[in-house]
């Protein structure tokens, strides 16, 4: 049995391989027009940050060994993603996000923690082998009673279950290990650590403010903006010290959370007061939120 399994992984990873490149030719060919010059200052901003970051970590050999190409796309959504095989994906929406270079810093910190931690091998293998076994249970139940309909329920309900009790929890916990490793590149790279923090409070502040339905924790595949903030502010002393450890400069001027934490107050009260003077019939969704000051 053992040697199936082996020969079931070895399969699996060949596969995974073969899927990432075939990603690669999907993404860079749909986003081929909207693929920002390497002379476009954003492009040199999310290089600059990420030869940083690799620069400062090259101790690990994980990311040493990988040869970090990037691409920004010129696309309004807040994403980033680094592919297994360091291709750093970078859209444009996420630097309009981001106040600083810190808080960019520690996004591509926990890209590049997902790649080098190689979670989309273990999130596939997960998946994979929770097909395998659901294959064996479902031949079985369809040995003992052969009705169609019984298979196919049982398919349903095997893959929701499969999903709430094991995937959705297994990502949540790969995105809070991606949080933790990336603050430690990040506090390597001397990084301000506490603007992680501050990111995913800016992050639950403009989904409060746009009024976005939010999904409860348990369905959703990331950790809550608020749960995330809240680990990485346990987690800040420690990269503090790291900091400390690796002679950064020290951090002069107030602590960023704490001015966050002053502005927030007045920036939702300036919103809700701009809000009860707008029309009932205006779209939120259109609205622009300035957070410069942050
Ligand atoms: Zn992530």
């Amino acid at each position: 049995f053992s040697l199936i399994v082996f020969f079931y992984f070895s399969f699996t990873v060949c596969l995974f391989h073969m899927a990432i490149n075939q990603f690669l030719f999907q993404w860079m060919d749909k986003y081929e027009s909207k693929m920002l010059p390497e002379t476009d200052a954003r492009y040199q901003v999310v290089k600059r940050v990420v030869g940083h970051l690799s620069e400062s970590n090259k101790d690990i050999p994980q990311v040493s060994a990988l040869t970090w190409a990037i691409h920004v796309v010129d696309e309004p959504e807040v994403n980033a993603f680094v592919l297994p095989n360091g291709e750093v994906f970078v859209f444009t929406g996420l630097l309009n996000a981001v106040s600083d270079i810190h808080q960019l810093s520690f996004i591509l910190g926990h890209e590049i923690a997902h790649a080098v931690l190689e979670h989309a091998i273990e999130k596939a293998s997960l998946v994979h082998f929770l097909d395998f076994l659901s294959l064996i249970f479902l031949t079985m139940i369809w040995a003992i009673c052969p009705h169609d309909i019984l298979a196919v329920v049982g398919q349903r309900i095997q893959s929701k279950l499969q999903e709430f009790i094991f995937d959705r929890p297994y990502s949540r916990t790969l995105e809070t290990e991606a949080d933790k490793v990336g603050l430690q590149f990040a506090a390597k790279a001397c990084v301000d650590v506490r603007a992680s923090s501050v990111f995913w409070q800016r992050m639950e502040l403009v989904e409060t403010m746009k009024g976005e339905p939010r999904l409860p924790e348990w369905l959703s595949t990331h950790p809550s903006h608020e749960n995330r903030a809240e680990h990485l502010d346990r987690l800040i002393p420690e990269a503090l010290k790291i900091r400390e450890r690796c002679n950064c400069p020290s951090l002069s001027g107030p602590d960023p959370r704490l001015i966050f934490r002053l502005n927030r107050q007045h920036l939702l009260e300036s919103y809700r007061a701009q809000e009860s003077q707008n029309s009932t019939n205006q779209d939120l969704s259109k609205t622009e939120v300035d957070f410069s000051h942050t």
